[in-house]
């Protein structure tokens, strides 16, 4: 049967336990299994290369994003460490400049050092990316919507860029998940989740995941995950395939509220400047209508001063000042400060991320509370 994206969040891959009929998938909380005979396996061996709680996710994450072959490993970044573990000395990789700070700092402060070279351009516009090509370039890594500016890139118009090259295109679906937005389906060799937001979506684990289609690179993504062996523990994969069930009522609602939030936002007089993909004028609004089936619920926005970011942090009750996002509780951050204190200064503020930018991951409590606690924080 051919499900809608709806129907399989809920479903999972198996979705329940063959052995058993468990309709909650096992946590299979062994390190290794035993051999029947001689040169046999049951399929697995020894939980760094596979253990079934993991597959399940793995089949399950593949399965959302309409690929062949899912990875689970411990956190986003690991997954993000993983991929880059493909690349050699003397490659280039073009990326995005708005980008979450925890991957700028493991290409420009660990990959660097392994002699491979980034360029960070502003992927939403098609010409930067062009001229930033060269002979080595063997990749363009994208976030969209980006983190924090919300800034839309083209995906089926950059993956022609790399069409018929020797160039992957990977795209960190994070903040839309396969709910919304399919990378693979317009062109993309690579999606990279951190796990750990929406998927998960409870604050409470960290996970990474990487799906592709492509046989060969599978293979390779499998070799560095079970060498490298930063893989995801059977109960840490339990608790994303749960999360995953809901995946679909959560973001409807996160959505719905992060509509009414951003629409009140832009009506206070101590916000000077809201960025939210689902407001029609926005500007990445048509190209994300075209390529996702949804805005998501990440918001970033200026207020009037410094001041005013630090009155809100300290004023703000039902949001919890915290860095992630993606999870049911309002989070409330400070990127310059928090989550993109990694990227130098002179690229901050080239990208936006300034000290008057507030960045907010909507929850799903009532949204007339949540505008309540910024219209207090706000005052
Ligand atoms: C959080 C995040 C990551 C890193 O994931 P972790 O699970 O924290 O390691 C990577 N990309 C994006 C877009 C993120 O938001």
């Amino acid at each position: 049967m051919k499900y809608g994206i709806g129907t399989k969040v809920v479903r999972g891959f198996k979705g329940y336990d063959p052995h058993t009929g468990a309709v909650s998938f096992p946590i299979y909380q062994s390190a290794t299994f035993r051999h029947p005979g001689l040169y046999q396996t049951t399929g697995y061996d020894y939980s760094r290369l596979q253990n079934p709680t993991r597959e399940e996710l793995e089949n399950t994450i593949a399965n959302l994003e309409n690929g062949k072959f899912g990875f689970a490993f411990s956190s986003g970044m690991a997954a993000v460490s993983t991929v880059l573990s493909l690349f050699s000395p003397g490659d280039h990789i073009i990326v995005s400049d708005d980008l979450y700070g925890g991957t700028f700092r493991l290409f420009d402060e660990i990959y660097k050092k392994y002699g491979i070279g980034f360029s960070y351009v502003n992927t939403s516009g098609i010409e930067e990316i062009e001229d930033a090509v060269r002979n080595n370039t063997r990749a363009i890594f994208v976030e969209t919507p980006s983190n924090p500016m919300m800034k839309v890139a083209d995906l089926r118009k950059i993956s022609e860029l790399t069409k018929n090259k020797d160039m992957l295109l990977i795209v960190d679906n994070t903040f839309l998940t396969p709910y919304f937005q399919r990378p693979l389906e317009l062109g993309a060799d690579i999606v990279i989740h951190s796990a750990t937001k929406y998927l998960g979506g409870h604050n409470d684990t960290l996970a990474g995941l990487v799906v592709v289609n492509d046989d060969e690179l599978a293979e390779r993504l499998k070799f560095v995950q079970k060498s490298e062996g930063a893989v995801l523990s059977p109960f840490d994969s339990w608790l994303i395939l749960r999360g995953i069930k809901t995946l679909g009522v959560r973001l409807e609602k996160q959505q719905e509220n992060a509509m009414k939030i951003a629409e009140w936002l832009r009506t206070n007089k101590n916000v000077t400047k809201v960025y939210y993909v689902g407001l029609p004028d926005h500007e990445g609004y048509s190209i994300s209508k075209s390529q996702a089936s949804g805005f998501g619920a990440m918001i970033s926005f200026n207020v009037k001063d410094k001041l005013i970011v630090e009155k809100v942090l300290e004023k703000v009750q039902l949001i919890l000042f915290a860095e992630s996002l993606g999870g049911v509780e309002s989070l409330i951050t400070y990127p310059v400060v928090q989550t993109h204190s990694a990227i130098p200064e002179e690229m901050r503020e080239r990208i936006g991320v300034n000290d008057t930018l507030l960045r907010l991951s909507v929850g799903i409590e009532d949204a007339e509370d949540i505008i309540a606690d910024l219209e207090q924080a706000l005052e």
